[in-house]
């Protein structure tokens, strides 16, 4: 695993300049942040440099902006709600780099705290241009990155800095890669991991890569139907994608080359309309899938053996629900198997990671979210290191 400096790693800070990347693009309405939960993920770095005296400018982008100054996408807008999470006053600054950066940092005192302007205002940022960084740098003493999420990108905040300033992993990003380390870097076997969600052609890269990893690959959710069509499966009107048969059995006879035990689900619920409880919903044989039926979900009988399956194991990554989870009740088998995730977790026989948009809801409708061992809010990042990629904001930090 790639070895990097945590704030551990620091000497005497007091009154010294962090420059630190954290993730502040925030679900937002009407100029009001609807969710503070990246801002909460920031706070233990935040406190711990505050605590250390240091003077902390916050760096993050905030929406796509393309490198041109927006009024409506300024981080002037969240500085209330930073206030409000880390209890003091925060300093607005309307700039990254140059001369009101630094009579700012001339004003903070020691423990003191200012956001810095909107990355993506600079054109610079996302092309990760070394005369950006410099300038970046030149008002700081170190660089800290906090940002997870942001780390599959090679952009000026993200990976640059890492190369011109001491740098460090904020605590965030060290609680990140030691729950992933511990699920695919060096886990535990055997590792289940569970493969759902829309379409097999927006994770096959992750499909691919886990096959080579895993001794249980469960595939649910749309994704399953491809791999059912390819073997022949009538699936009605599932989603499903047909001209992705040839990979699906590629992917299984790779499966089946490193002995990964492929997971379909043999009982499956259906309905002819795409709604909840819809009047036509029943449970079925994954070989009795009517031409006008679709399956929405696993079976009860099909979640039972994945549970057990699960039970054997003690590791597993999960990203997709099994089923369109959104709808009552074809919420029920990703509900089912989370449920006995969290408690052979709370038990102490499972390491579970779980990430991606849509699997944060479904747990969190499961309401297990605080029963598994680490849940990423990191969507791309996290699908990217499903991947096997190398993300070069972490990679920026090996020592
Ligand atoms: P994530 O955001 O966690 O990576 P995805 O975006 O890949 O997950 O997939 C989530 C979506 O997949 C949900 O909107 C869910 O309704 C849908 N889905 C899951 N199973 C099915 C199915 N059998 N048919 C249609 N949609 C499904
Ligand atoms: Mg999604």
């Amino acid at each position: 695993m790639t070895a990097f400096k945590t704030l551990d790693d620091l000497g005497d800070v007091t009154g010294k300049v962090a420059l630190v990347r954290v993730d502040l693009n925030l679900p937002m309405q009407d100029g009001a942040v609807t969710d503070d939960t990246r801002i909460r993920a920031a706070l233990p770095t935040i406190n711990d440099l505050t605590a250390k005296g240091a003077k902390v400018l916050l760096l993050a982008h905030f929406g796509r902006p393309k490198g041109e100054r927006s009024s409506t996408q300024s981080l002037s807008m969240v500085v209330g709600a930073v206030e409000k999470v880390i209890g003091k006053e925060v300093m607005f600054v309307p700039e990254i780099y140059g001369d009101v950066v630094k009579q700012a940092v001339g004003i903070l005192g020691p423990g003191g705290v200012a956001i810095l302007e909107n990355t993506r205002f600079w054109k610079g940022e996302e092309k990760n241009d070394p005369e950006l960084v410099k300038l970046i740098a030149e008002n700081a003493d170190f660089y800290v990155n906090d940002a997870f999420s942001a780390a599959h990108r090679a952009h000026a905040t993200t990976e640059g800095l890492a190369h011109v300033l001491p740098a460090y992993a904020g605590r965030s990003m060290e609680a990140e890669l030691k729950a992933l380390e511990k699920a695919l870097g060096e886990p535990e076997r055997p590792v289940a991991a569970v493969v759902g969600g829309a379409k097999v052609s927006s994770k096959l890269d992750v499909l691919k890569h886990l096959v080579t990893l895993v001794d249980h690959l469960i595939i649910g959710g749309g994704m399953a139907n491809t791999f059912l069509a390819a073997r022949g499966v009538k699936v009605g009107k599932s989603l499903c994608e047909h001209d992705l048969a040839s990979v699906a059995d590629e992917i299984m006879a790779n499966a089946e080359a490193s002995g990964c035990t492929v997971h379909l689900p043999y009982e499956v619920v259906v309905s002819k309309e795409f709604m909840a409880n819809p009047p036509s919903l029943r449970t079925c044989n994954v070989h009795e899938v009517a031409e006008d039926e679709m399956i929405l979900d696993a079976g009860p009988a099909a979640v039972e053996s994945l549970s057990d399956a699960l039970k054997t194991c003690k590791t597993l990554v999960w990203n997709g629900p099994l089923g369109a989870f959104e709808m009552v009740p074809f919420d029920a088998a990703t509900v089912a198997l989370a449920k006995t995730a969290a408690a052979l977790t709370k038990e102490g026989s499972l390491v579970s990671v779980a990430g991606g948009g849509d699997t944060v809801a479904a747990l969190n409708l499961a309401g297990v979210s605080d029963d598994f061992t680490y849940i990423s809010t990191a969507g791309g990042a996290f699908l990217e290191w499903m991947e096997g990629k190398e993300l070069p904001g972490v990679a920026a930090l090996e020592k």
